[in-house]
């Protein structure tokens, strides 16, 4: 799966409304435009991949926050895990380097056990089987902070409607899709996703910990691989 660009997915996302399509290229200038500014500037603060791309996300949370506040009443809250048990999740290795960063650094023993624990046991995330990502412990994301992208760009329109999708796949949820754009925005500037694939997740973290020695060394090699980050200046 190839993420598309931010204006061939405004086009296919605002086909039929032209008048949304005008302002949303504006937008998606000027969000690309400031997300490529904090990338190149980011390069001043660290050297490493790991952390610029931390710098990219805060100013890319900024962003999301900013157009949900501007879409009105979001409902989506901590705790409230429809999407974590019913989405495909997927992420790129670069975004696996700050899971693994996570769960190695920032939990406890027991909490780690836990994560592990749940990563071998669980089944590819699907949006048609309501399978759990691993990271959901006691209906709280264990790695919210440096969650995936995609789950920072998921917002919902309705919980009635994802508790309807969650019990009936005919049932599509409501979504507000806005933030997408920064999320697509985001892969093409790092360009971590034109040039990588992206993963579903269980199975890529089932692949990093198969053996529990060695994730550390798995999250250093790729932290300071740019091969496939295009044209980094
Ligand atoms: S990584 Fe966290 S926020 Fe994303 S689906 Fe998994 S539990 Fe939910």
């Amino acid at each position: 799966m190839r993420v598309p660009n931010t204006k061939v997915w405004l086009k296919t996302e605002f086909a039929q409304r032209p008048d949304l399509l005008a302002s949303g290229t504006t937008v998606a200038d000027k969000v690309l435009g400031r997300l490529n500014a904090t990338w190149n500037q980011s390069k001043s603060v660290s050297s490493e991949f790991s952390g610029r791309y931390r710098e990219l996300l805060r100013v890319a949370d900024a962003e999301i926050g900013e157009m949900a506040a501007r879409a009105g009443d979001i409902p989506c809250r901590l705790g409230c895990t429809y999407c974590c048990k019913d989405e495909r999740i997927v992420l790129t290795e670069k975004e696996a380097v700050l899971v693994v960063q996570h769960i190695e650094a920032q939990l406890d023993a027991e909490q780690k056990g836990r994560v592990v624990a749940s990563i071998r046991a669980a089944a590819p995330t699907s949006d048609q089987a309501s399978v759990p990502c691993a990271f959901l412990i006691d209906e709280r994301c264990a790695i919210y902070e440096n969650r995936p992208l995609a789950c920072r760009s998921y917002f919902s329109r309705s919980v009635a409607s994802c508790h309807d999708f969650f019990l009936d796949k005919s049932r599509m949820p409501q979504r507000f899709s806005a933030p997408k754009m920064v999320e697509i925005a985001v892969h093409e500037v790092t360009r971590a996703a034109k040039h990588s694939k992206l993963y579903e997740i269980n199975t890529l973290m089932q692949r990093i910990y198969a053996d529990p020695d060695k994730p550390t060394q798995w999250a250093a090699e790729r932290m300071s691989d740019e091969s496939d980050l295009a044209d980094p200046e």
